[in-house]
C-alpha cells in the first residue's frame, strides 16, 4: 500500500465514522437523552447545530460582529442625512426581521434539547407566536438612531404561520417595543422569499438609503440559488455594495446558503442529508498530506 493508498484509505474510515455518529437516530422527540446523573447522552452531543448555536448563544463575538453591522448601518444612515436635499422623498430603511432584529436563540437549543438537526418547520410555527425572542445585538441602538434622525424603518419578512402570520409578526415587533412597529412599516410575504416587490414599493415613495439582513436574498434575488460557487461569485460582483448598501448579520444556522446546499431552504432531517452537510463541511478539507 502507498502512502497516498494509507492516505486515501485513513480519510474513507474518517468519512464512515463520521457519517456514522451524524447518522445516529435524531428520531425528533425519541431522545431526550439526558442520562441518570443529568447529563446528555451521546446521540445529543453529536448534534451539528451544535457549534453554530453555541457560537450565536455564547460568543460575544456574535454580539460585536452585530454591533459593528449596525455602526456602519448608523454611519451610513448620517450620511444619507446629511446629503438629503428635503424636497426628495423621505429617506427610508428595510430591515429584515429574523436573525436581523429578532435572535431565535430559545428556538435553536430547543430543537438541540429535542435531539433534532434541521430547522424544524412545525416546531418554528408553535415558537413563533410564544415571543421567545430577544433583540439582535444593536438592533434597537439602531432603529432609535433612524427614528431620531427621521429616517424611516420598514421591516419585510417571509414568514408562514397561517391566517394568523401578519399578527404573529407585529406582535412580535410591538413586543420588542421598537420604532415603527405598525401596520405601514410591516410587509409580511407569506407564498414567496422574494422582497424585490416590496423594494420596489418602497422606492417609489422613499429614498431608500439601505437594506439591511442575514442573507443576501435579503439584497438582491440572485442570491436565491442552489449553486454555491455562483453564490460566492456574486459576491464578489456586489462586494462594493457590502457595507455601503447592504449591511449584513451573521447567521450560521439558516438561510439560502442552506438552499445552496441542499438545494431547498429547509431540508429534511433524513440520514442523506446529513451526509450532503457532511461533504459541504469537508469541501475545503485538507487531504492529509
Ligand atoms: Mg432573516
Amino acid at each position: 500500500m502507498t502512502s497516498k493508498d494509507a492516505t486515501i484509505d485513513r480519510r474513507t474510515l474518517m468519512t464512515r465514522v463520521l457519517a456514522c455518529g451524524l447518522t445516529a437516530p435524531f428520531m425528533p422527540g425519541s431522545i431526550k437523552a439526558e442520562t441518570k446523573d443529568g447529563t446528555h447522552g451521546s446521540e445529543l452531543i453529536q448534534n451539528p447545530l451544535l457549534w453554530a448555536v453555541a457560537w450565536s448563544s455564547t460568543a460575544a463575538e456574535f454580539a460585536a460582529l452585530c454591533h459593528q453591522a449596525f455602526n456602519f448601518a448608523k454611519f451610513r444612515v448620517d450620511q444619507a442625512v446629511q446629503q438629503h436635499d428635503g424636497s426628495k422623498r423621505p429617506l427610508a430603511v428595510i430591515a429584515d426581521i429574523d436573525n436581523t432584529i429578532v435572535h431565535a436563540a430559545s428556538y435553536w437549543g430547543y430543537l438541540i434539547n429535542e435531539g433534532i438537526d434541521f430547522f424544524n418547520d412545525d416546531i418554528w410555527d408553535e415558537w413563533i407566536p410564544k415571543n421567545l425572542i430577544t433583540l439582535v445585538p444593536g438592533a434597537e441602538e439602531f432603529l432609535r438612531h433612524c427614528e431620531k434622525q427621521s429616517v424611516e424603518v420598514f421591516y419585510v419578512t417571509n414568514r408562514d404561520q397561517g391566517p394568523n402570520t401578519y399578527n404573529y409578526a407585529l406582535k412580535q415587533l410591538q413586543y420588542l417595543e421598537i420604532p415603527f412597529a405598525d401596520r405601514e412599516h410591516l410587509t409580511v410575504f407569506q407564498d414567496s422569499s422574494d422582497k424585490t416587490p416590496a423594494r420596489e414599493a418602497i422606492s417609489a415613495t422613499h429614498e431608500l438609503t439601505l437594506l439591511l439582513g442575514d442573507n443576501l436574498n435579503d439584497f438582491k434575488r440572485d442570491y436565491y440559488i442552489d449553486d454555491i460557487d455562483e453564490r460566492f461569485a456574486l459576491v464578489e460582483r456586489d462586494k462594493e455594495d457590502l457595507g455601503s448598501r447592504f449591511i449584513i448579520l451573521p447567521n450560521a444556522t439558516d438561510g439560502h446558503w442552506v438552499r445552496a446546499i441542499f438545494g431547498e431552504s429547509e431540508p429534511a432531517a433524513t440520514a442523506e442529508n446529513r451526509q450532503i452537510l457532511l461533504e459541504a463541511a469537508t469541501r475545503q478539507a485538507w487531504d492529509g498530506k
